[in-house]
């Protein structure tokens, strides 16, 4: 069996540090223990929806065991009462999960919240509608933290790039570069210097942060679907997911290559059944459970998905798998990078069916789960 090694981002061969669950018929060679994947951009839905239950399990099904919650739920995370209440419903899950807090809300320090501080990864303007005034005000009241934007300039209009034939295709390819140069030099200027970039979309996008980083410490994360998808393949509304799809996929993936994308996130997104019209349906895809697959299929390099699952995004964070109560290979997944499947999405543990990928074929799968020293998942089930 073959170890991927956090301390020097590469795959070793080794002895098997832990009995597995069964007598399995798959090669051994075709199968790999990693750390458990780390997701920077996930959502949770609550009130009926998906909940913290059902997104642990589809989390672990898909290797993740860290997931950083984005605020914009019903009522959004913007103050201390809500907190604690996603505090309270996410503790002792086999996930370990970290909250975001809305940049616009009534919290302004995050080194204020005492108990919960362990709990927070900064603050977020993900799923929120802004203009430049709420962020000059936001900025103006809050203490420097780590900011995960969503950069969009929200009064420009569309659902789709430009060019493609989709309907309302109009937003412009300018509108995420613009959002991302407004949010980190207007943040420098309140004395923010940290700036996480989410699910960049564009190439004029990746060449502004590169400019940007020679002013801050500036971040970025990329998607499953933008570096999978050109638009003239999105056919169906599970497809419809912000920012869309845009043509410069094989140049974010090409930044990857180059280390000038961070690291790889999911910006996981449950909906119930969505409208059969592109133009009614809600923005969003679920597909924690099979991103790293994707990311996999794309890249066909095992080291570069695991490095930016794992190393990656807990640079970001600025903590280590054992400061996020992690330990290998107590906690740790279970790899079959040669398993092929296809996607079906009416089977995930998520409550949200609408996944981007439903009916793909891909390749290399989760098999297992450890928690704390013991198999969680095996094969596509939990184990009691
Ligand atoms: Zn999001």
């Amino acid at each position: 069996m073959r170890i991927f090694d956090m301390s020097t981002g590469r795959i070793k061969r080794g002895q098997v540090p832990v009995d597995l669950p069964e007598k399995i018929d798959q090669d051994l060679d075709s199968l790999l223990l990693s750390p458990l994947f780390v997701d920077l951009h996930t959502h949770v839905r609550l009130n009926d929806q998906e909940d913290y239950d059902t997104l642990s399990h589809a989390a672990l099904a898909g290797g993740f065991g860290v997931c950083v919650i984005q605020p914009n739920t019903r009522p959004p995370i913007e103050n201390l009462d809500v907190l604690k209440n996603h505090v309270e419903l996410s503790k002792d899950k086999d996930v370990h999960f970290l909250h975001t807090i809305s940049l616009f809300g009534e919290i302004n320090d995050l080194n204020e919240l005492e108990d919960y501080t362990n709990n927070i990864a900064g603050f977020s303007t993900d799923g929120i509608r802004y203009t430049s005034p709420d962020l000059i005000k936001a900025f103006s009241e809050k203490k420097s933290a780590l900011v995960f934007d969503h950069s969009q300039l929200h009064e420009v209009p569309g659902d789709f790039y430009i060019d493609s034939k989709l309907p309302n295709a109009v937003r412009t390819y300018s509108n995420e570069a613009i959002a991302i140069f407004r949010t980190v030099l207007t943040g420098l200027e309140f004395g923010f210097n940290r700036f996480h970039i989410q699910h960049v979309s564009t190439s004029q996008s990746l060449e502004t942060i590169e400019y940007l980083r020679k002013k801050a410490k500036v971040t970025c994360e990329v998607t499953p679907h933008h570096v999978f998808f050109r638009p003239e393949e999105i056919n169906n509304p599970n497809q419809k997911i912000n920012p869309p799809i845009s043509k410069d996929r094989d140049i974010l993936v090409n930044a990857v290559r180059k280390g000038i994308i961070t690291c790889f996130a999911t910006d996981h997104a449950p909906h119930p059944e969505k409208p059969a019209d592109f133009e009614r349906a809600p923005y969003g895809s679920s597909h924690i459970e099979v991103a790293f697959s994707v990311y996999l299929k794309v890249f066909e390099d095992i080291e570069l998905v695991l490095k930016n699952l794992t190393i990656n995004p807990l640079s970001v964070l600025g903590k280590s798998y054992e400061e996020l109560g992690l330990k290998f290979p107590n906690d740790a997944v279970l790899i079959d990078e040669k398993a092929e499947y296809t996607v079906e999405s009416n089977k995930f543990f998520s409550k949200g069916k609408n996944c981007a990928f439903n009916g793909y074929r891909l390749k290399g799968k989760v098999l297992g789960i450890r928690r704390n020293g013991r198999w969680v998942f095996w094969n596509g089930e939990f184990l009691r």
